[in-house]
C-alpha cells in the first residue's frame, strides 16, 4: 500500500479549500504552515539511575480564532511532520465546530510501553518544565493522545500550577473528575460521532436500527457501539476487530456482553455466538453505518471499491486516504469526515476548559444537550457547504473551517 506523509495530505487539503475559496498567496502560506513550533530535549532519570536524554516538540498551528488546543502523544514513532499534520487538523476540527481555538499537538519520542508508572510522571513534569511559558491556558491547552490519558494530565497540570504558583486547571483538559475534568468527556468523541450519525441518517433516510460495525474496539469504538444502540433505541452490532482479530453474527453481537467479554480475555476473538472473520472484513459488510475507529490509512485504494456501507462514520483521524475517500465519493457512500465526527471530543473538552474557567460545573445531561447542539449545527453546516461546492464532505467540511480561519486572520490584518 502507497505510504503518506500526513503534513502533505493534510496541506492537500488546504490547498484544495483555499483554492475553492479563492485565498490570496499570503493567507494560504499562512494557512499551510504551524504558527510556532518548539522542539526540545528532555532530560529524564530512569528507575534505575541512567538518565535518559528524551526528544519533546509542540506545534502550534494557528491562533487567529483563539488558544492552541490539541494532545500530546508519549510515542516511538511520531515525527515532526505527523504532529504538524494533527496540529492542522485540530486547527481545523476546532472551527469547524465554531469552538474559540486554534490547533496544537505535541508529543515525546519514548516508549510507555518500557516505562514505569514513575519514568512516565518524571517525563510528563520534565515536558511542562521545558514548554510552560509557551501553554496556559489563554497560550495553548494540552490533553491526551496517544499513550497519555487523564493521569498523565493531572501530573502535567500539577507540574504547571506548581511553577506558575497558581490554580489554573484549564491549562490541561480530560483531567480525572476531582481535578477538574469535565462531565462526559469519557464518552464525548463516541457520543458526538453518532449524533452526526444520527443527522446524517435523517438527511439522506438510512434506517440507523438496521446493522452496523465497528473497526477498533478501543475506549473511542467500544463506546461508539453502546451509544448507537442507546441514542437510536435499537441497531444491530454485526461485526467488530481489534488488533488481534474480528468477529461477525449477523443476527447482532451485545454490545455490552463483547465489553465484558473485552475485558476479561483483553481480545474481541472467542466471543461466544460469534464467527471469526478477516481483520479488513470488518470494512466490507453490507451495514448502514461502519465506524472506523483503530487506524490511519484504513479505507483506501485497495479495498474503498469493496466498501458496502451507508454511512461512513470517521471516529478515527485520517481513516481513509485520498484515493479511497474519492471512491467512495463516487460510489454515493456518505462520508462524515474527521474533524466532523470526532469532534465530540475537542467540543467537550472546550466545556471542561469553560467550566474551570468558571469554577462552576456542569452536570451530565447540561454536557450531552450542549455537545448536541453543536454537532447537529456543525453537520449541516458541513452539508450545505459540501452540497453547495458540490464537493465531498471532507472538502465540504475543510471549506467551512478554512474560510473560518481565513476570516479571523484577516480580521486581525495578518494577511
Ligand atoms: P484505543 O487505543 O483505545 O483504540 C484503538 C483500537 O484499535 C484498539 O482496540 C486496537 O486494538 C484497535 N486496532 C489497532 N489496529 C487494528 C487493526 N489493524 N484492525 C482493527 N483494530 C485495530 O484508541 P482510541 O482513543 O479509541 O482512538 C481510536 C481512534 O480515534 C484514533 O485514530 C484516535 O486518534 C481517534 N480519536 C480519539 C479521540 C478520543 O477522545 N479518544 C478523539 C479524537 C480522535
Amino acid at each position: 500500500m502507497q505510504s503518506y506523509n500526513s503534513f502533505e495530505v493534510a496541506q492537500s487539503q488546504v490547498m484544495a479549500a483555499g483554492g475553492m475559496l479563492n485565498l490570496d498567496k499570503a493567507t494560504l502560506e499562512l494557512l499551510l504552515w504551524p504558527q510556532r513550533e518548539y522542539t526540545f530535549t528532555l532530560p529524564v532519570r530512569m528507575d534505575n539511575g541512567d538518565t535518559s536524554i528524551l526528544h519533546g516538540y509542540r506545534i502550534q498551528h494557528n491562533f487567529a480564532r483563539g488558544p492552541a488546543k490539541g494532545g500530546i502523544r508519549f510515542h516511538p514513532d511520531e515525527t515532526i511532520d505527523t504532529m504538524r499534520a494533527l496540529a492542522g487538523w485540530m486547527t481545523w476540527k476546532a472551527a469547524v465546530l465554531d469552538l474559540p481555538l486554534g490547533g496544537g499537538k505535541g508529543g515525546v519520542i519514548c516508549d510507555p510501553r518500557k516505562m514505569s508508572p514513575r519514568e512516565m510522571e518524571n517525563t510528563a513534569r520534565a515536558y511542562v518544565r521545558a514548554l510552560w511559558q509557551h501553554i496556559g491556558v489563554d497560550q495553548d491547552i494540552a490533553a491526551p493522545d496517544v499513550y497519555t490519558n487523564p493521569q498523565t494530565m493531572a501530573w502535567m497540570m500539577d507540574e504547571y500550577e506548581t511553577i506558575a504558583q497558581r490554580h489554573q486547571p484549564g491549562v490541561m483538559t480530560n483531567k480525572p473528575l476531582p481535578l477538574g475534568g469535565s462531565e462526559g468527556r469519557r464518552s464525548a468523541t463516541a457520543r458526538g460521532g453518532v449524533l452526526v450519525v444520527r443527522e446524517a441518517c435523517k438527511t439522506i433516510g438510512v434506517d440507523p436500527t438496521g446493522a452496523y460495525a465497528i473497526q477498533g474496539f478501543g475506549s473511542t469504538g467500544q463506546r461508539a457501539a453502546l451509544l448507537h444502540q442507546e441514542v437510536f433505541g435499537g441497531g444491530r452490532l454485526i461485526a467488530v476487530s481489534d488488533s488481534s482479530g474480528a468477529i461477525c453474527n449477523q443476527r447482532g453481537l451485545n454490545p455490552k456482553e463483547l465489553l465484558v467479554h473485552k475485558l476479561r480475555t483483553g481480545s474481541v476473538t472467542g466471543f461466544p455466538e460469534s464467527q471469526q472473520i478477516g481483520l479488513d472484513e470488518v470494512l466490507e459488510l453490507d451495514v448502514s453505518v461502519l465506524y472506523p475507529a483503530a487506524l490511519e490509512n484504513a479505507i483506501n485504494i485497495e479495498n474503498s471499491d469493496r466498501i458496502k456501507a451507508r454511512i461512513v462514520c470517521e471516529l478515527a483521524n485520517g481513516p481513509t486516504t485520498p484515493q479511497g475517500d474519492k471512491i467512495l465519493f463516487e460510489k454515493g457512500i456518505h462520508v462524515i469526515p474527521d474533524i466532523l465526527a470526532n469532534a465530540g471530543g475537542v467540543t467537550v473538552s472546550y466545556f471542561e476548559m469553560v467550566q474551570n474557567r468558571y469554577s462552576y460545573y456542569w452536570d451530565e445531561s447540561l454536557i450531552h444537550k450542549r455537545l448536541d447542539a453543536k454537532m447537529t449545527r456543525a453537520y449541516h453546516t458541513v452539508r450545505s457547504a459540501a452540497q453547495k461546492g458540490k464537493v465531498h464532505p471532507r472538502l465540504g467540511a475543510m471549506l467551512v473551517a478554512v474560510a473560518r480561519v481565513a476570516e479571523a486572520c484577516k480580521l486581525r490584518g495578518w494577511v
